[in-house]
């Protein structure tokens, strides 16, 4: 077993008087994709906010590396940068070109020097095939070539995960391809840890060691990949994964 990345412990996130998520609880350890699937509105993109510290949760724990997360400590604005997330929406400033998105977090946050950092830049976009787009602003970028941004000045962070919740979900079908492909990349290369929320079911089995599958805020399984794929436990999952066409 490689090194323990994220630990949740019954997590219960409630809006309101409204219960979000129940005792969640999973580990990920260093390396392994995680699938977060399940219907609309069961609680994916709340858990995801939970783990970096958009939305504090009501009781429970996540701890980081073995490190209990406090968002009012110091040393949480330095784990957050280790854990990377991109969005359905990329949120990349349009008045700003490809490389002044990319450089803004690293330099001003992290203080790196510019001219390491364009350099680290420069070989994120060519591994995205966006290497001549450096200098375009991004309002001019296709909805793809946005989302490459967006992973790009994720990893320009050098996170130890990556969060990704329905990255191609506002994608036209024939951009949503290259963008598996750079996760598939990220995963199967350089041995990302990361936690996809995805309804690209091909794409999830392919890629999930490890599935949760969550029904109103609830695990119902938590599953290997190729077992819930091949014969999920519960009537639910199984009625998902025949309404997916999969
Ligand atoms: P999913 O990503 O699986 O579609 P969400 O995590 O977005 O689900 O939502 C889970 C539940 O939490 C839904 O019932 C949703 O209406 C509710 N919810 C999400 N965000 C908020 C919010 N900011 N305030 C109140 N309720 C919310
Ligand atoms: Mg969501």
């Amino acid at each position: 077993m490689t090194e323990e990345i994220l630990r949740v412990e019954n997590l219960n996130k409630f809006y309101g008087d409204r219960h979000i998520l129940h005792d969640i609880n999973f580990t990920l350890h260093q390396g392994e994709v995680l699938t977060l699937l399940g219907p609309s509105g069961s609680g994916k993109s709340t858990l995801i906010r939970c783990l970096n510290g958009l939305e504090d949760f009501s009781s429970g724990a996540v701890y980081f590396k073995g490190e209990k997360i406090n968002l009012t400590d110091k040393n949480w604005q330095e784990i957050r940068q280790k854990i990377g997330m991109v969005f359905q929406s990329y949120d990349l400033f349009p008045n700003l070109t490809v490389m002044e998105n990319i450089l803004l977090a690293p330099t001003k946050v992290q203080k790196r020097a510019k001219d390491q950092v364009a350099q680290d830049a420069e070989g994120l976009l060519k591994d995205v095939g966006l290497e001549k787009y450096a200098d375009s602003y991004t309002r001019e970028l296709s909805g793809g070539q946005k989302q490459r941004i967006a992973i790009v000045r994720a990893l320009i962070m050098h996170p130890e995960v990556m969060l990704f919740d329905e990255v191609t979900a506002s994608l036209d079908p024939e951009m949503v391809r290259g963008i598996l492909q750079i996760m598939t990349k990220l995963s199967k290369e350089h041995h990302m840890t990361m936690i996809i929320v995805t309804h690209e079911m091909g794409f999830a089995e392919q890629i999930a060691d490890q599935v949760l599958f969550l029904e109103d805020g609830h695990i119902l399984e938590n599953t290997p990949g190729k077992t819930f794929f091949a014969q999920p436990k519960t009537e639910r999952a199984r009625d998902f994964l025949e309404s997916m066409d999969f």
